[in-house]
């Protein structure tokens, strides 16, 4: 689950699409708009990025 750090609405990891930019990854609440940093922790075995949520982020 992601959660928005802006109004608290919670998300599936599948529920919302994750995107990129100049300042790394993140995801835009569905609810609220805000942009949601997540860190880009690695590759699963099919090569794509594993995206988590930092606590303090
Ligand atoms: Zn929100």
């Amino acid at each position: 689950m992601w959660t928005c750090r802006n109004c608290n609405a919670r998300f599936a990891v599948d529920e919302v699409e994750p995107q990129i930019d100049e300042e790394g990854f993140f995801f835009i609440c569905l609810g609220c708009d805000y942009r949601n940093k997540l860190a880009d922790i690695g590759r699963d075995p099919a090569g794509r990025p594993q995206l988590v949520q930092r606590d303090d982020e």
